[in-house]
C-alpha cells in the first residue's frame, strides 16, 4: 500500500462505521478467508462489519471461524440489499471488477459508500477510493495480513483470523508451490502459526472431508482427459448429467483442472463444466510459465483471473465449446509448441 492510501484508510475508519465486506461470486477459501479475518479485524476496531456474499460457498469453508455471520445474498436478498445501501464503507475482496460479483453488481454501482479494493487479480478497475491492487501477490489474505500490518495492527490478529488468512494463501498457492509464493508469504504463513493457525487441522479440513461420489466423479473427470501433445495442452469435460449422477456439490470439482496440468509435458490445461440451469459451460484454465490464460480468459471467454489461473465462460452447447476451442489453438502455436 503507498503511504498515500495508508492516509485515506486511517482517516476514513478513524471513527466507527457501517461496513459491508464483498467477495465475488462462487467464493473460494481465498475470497472467503479474506473477508472473514477482515470482518473480525474491522469489528474488533469498533465498527459495524458484515460479510455480504453473492451466492453460496463450498461445504470444505463452512468450518471457517465466524463463516455463520456471513449474508450471502441469494439466500437471503432483503438483508444484504439494505447492508449495502446502509453501507458507508464497502471494501471488495479478492476481485477487479464488479461484473464479477454477479447479481450484486447493479447494487454496488448503486452504493453511496466508499470503497477500498483489496485484490491480486490483473487489471483492476478504477472504483475504489483506496485500489490496494498487488498482482504479485498469492492471495488476497496475504494481502490482508499486510493491510493489517499497514495499519500496525497485526497483534490483533487471533487465532480464528490467522486460520482463516491461512486458508486463503494454502488454497491460492497450491499449498506452497505456485511461482507467486515467496519468501515473504512464506514470513506471513510463520507469524500466522504463531497466531495460531493450526497448519495440519486446516489442510485436512480442506483437502481430506470428501465424499466417496466426489471421488467418483473424479474418477469421470480423469476418463475424460484428452491431451493435445502438439499444442502442449490437456482437457477435461464435466456434463451436467455426470455431476448429477455424482450427487455434485458446489466445489466438488475444485482442483480437476490441475490433473491435466501434472501431466508431463503439458503446459496449458482447462476444465469445461456444464450448467444447464445457467445455460453456460463454466471454464477455469491453468498453465504454467509465460503463457498468460488470463489474456486467453479475456480474448475469448468473457473472462479473466491471473498468467497462470483464470476462468471464463462459453455459451455454446459441450460439443460447439471443444470445437470452438480447438480452433483457437492455432493462435497460440507460437507459445505453446515445443
Ligand atoms: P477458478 O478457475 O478457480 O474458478 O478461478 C481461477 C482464477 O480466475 C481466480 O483467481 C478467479 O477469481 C478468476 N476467475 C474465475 N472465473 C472468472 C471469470 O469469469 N471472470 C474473471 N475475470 N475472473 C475469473
Ligand atoms: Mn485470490
Amino acid at each position: 500500500m503507498t503511504a498515500a492510501d495508508i492516509k485515506e484508510t486511517i482517516s476514513l475508519l478513524a471513527v466507527p462505521k457501517k461496513i459491508v465486506i464483498i467477495p465475488h461470486k462462487n467464493p473460494d477459501g481465498d475470497a472467503m478467508g479474506s473477508t472473514l479475518a477482515l470482518c473480525t479485524y474491522l469489528n474488533k476496531k469498533g465498527h459495524q462489519a458484515t460479510v455480504v456474499a453473492p451466492n453460496e460457498y463450498p461445504h470444505f469453508l463452512k468450518w471457517l471461524p465466524r463463516e455463520e455471520a456471513t449474508v450471502i445474498y441469494s439466500k437471503e436478498e432483503d438483508k444484504a440489499k439494505q447492508l449495502i445501501q446502509d453501507a458507508e464503507v464497502i471494501f471488495t475482496l479478492d476481485f477487479n471488477h464488479f461484473s464479477r460479483t454477479g447479481h450484486l453488481e447493479p447494487l454496488l454501482k448503486a452504493a453511496t459508500a466508499s470503497f477500498i479494493m483489496i485484490d491480486h487479480h490483473q487489471q483492476p478497475d478504477d472504483y475504489a477510493l483506496v485500489t490496494y491492487s498487488d498482482t504479485s501477490m498469492s492471495s488476497t489474505c496475504e494481502m490482508v495480513y499486510h493491510f493489517i500490518d499497514a495499519l500496525n495492527d497485526t497483534d490483533l490478529i487471533d487465532a480464528g483470523m490467522a486460520s482463516c488468512l491461512y486458508t486463503g494463501i494454502m488454497t491460492d498457492t497450491g499449498s506452497f508451490r505456485f511461482k507467486s509464493t515467496t519468501a515473504k508469504t512464506h514470513k506471513v504463513i510463520a507469524r500466522l502459526i504463531e497466531q495460531g493457525a493450526d497448519n495440519t487441522d486446516i489442510h485436512q479440513r480442506i483437502y481430506d472431508t470428501n465424499s466417496y461420489t466426489k471421488l467418483q466423479l473424479l474418477g469421470v473427470a480423469l476418463k475424460n482427459l484428452r491431451v493435445l501433445p502438439e499444442y502442449r495442452t490437456a482437457y477435461i469435460t464435466m456434463t451436467q448429467k455426470e455431476l448429477d449422477d455424482h450427487s455434485f456439490q458446489k466445489g466438488d470439482t475444485e482442483g480437476f483442472v490441475n490433473y491435466g496440468l501434472s501431466l508431463d509435458g503439458i503446459i496449458f490445461a482447462v476444465i469445461f463444466i456444464e450448467n444447464k440451469a445457467d445455460g453456460i459451460i463454466k471454464m477455469s484454465l491453468r498453465s504454467k510459465g509465460d503463457f498468460s490464460v488470463n489474456d486467453v480468459a479475456r480474448t475469448h471467454y468473457e473472462g479473466g483471473g491471473h498468467i497462470n489461473a483464470a476462468g471464463g465462460k462459453s455459451d455454446l452447447n459441450m460439443e460447439d465449446t471443444i470445437a470452438q476451442f480447438i480452433s483457437i489453438l492455432p493462435n497460440y502455436k507460437a507459445m505453446l509448441s515445443i
